[in-house]
């Protein structure tokens, strides 16, 4: 009983967010074009890149930042790291940086977890 009633907290924390930009985008309510979706995550343009190729890749769910995620859902980030190696496969040449901002100071502006792909080599040298 207690376990169940921990779990079913677990899963109320990381619901949707009212205020947050990244589930208004993981619930399809912006006109963002989806690159990609796996199970738990989804991939799309960042709108001010920074690179010649620079995608996110977002958790369906709402989690703050990477230490959350991590702590909570191991699954959810390992299914984010395969979706963005694969992306980063398709757009660029293979070589490419994948971060986690984590926390004001380190440039995190949106509080739900997101990985950045960047890259200065696009596929094709498009
Ligand atoms: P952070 O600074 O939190 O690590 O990264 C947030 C990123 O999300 C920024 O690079 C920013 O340009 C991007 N971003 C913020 N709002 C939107 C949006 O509505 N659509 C898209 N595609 N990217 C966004
Ligand atoms: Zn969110």
């Amino acid at each position: 009983m207690g376990l169940v009633k921990c779990l079913s907290e677990t899963r109320l924390e990381h619901m949707r967010q009212d205020d947050c930009i990244f589930c208004k985008i993981a619930a399809k309510e912006t006109p963002t074009l989806i690159l990609g979706d796996s199970e738990h995550a989804l991939a799309f343009k960042d709108i001010s890149p920074l690179a010649p190729v620079h995608l996110l890749v977002i958790s369906k769910d709402h989690f703050r930042d990477a230490v959350e995620l991590t702590a909570n859902a191991p699954e959810v980030l390992a299914d984010m790291m395969q979706l963005a190696t694969h992306e980063a496969l398709q757009y660029t040449d293979g070589s490419f940086r994948l971060q986690f901002n984590t926390g004001a100071s380190a440039g995190q502006t949106v509080f739900h977890a997101h990985l950045h792909i960047l890259s200065d080599s696009p596929k094709g040298g498009n």
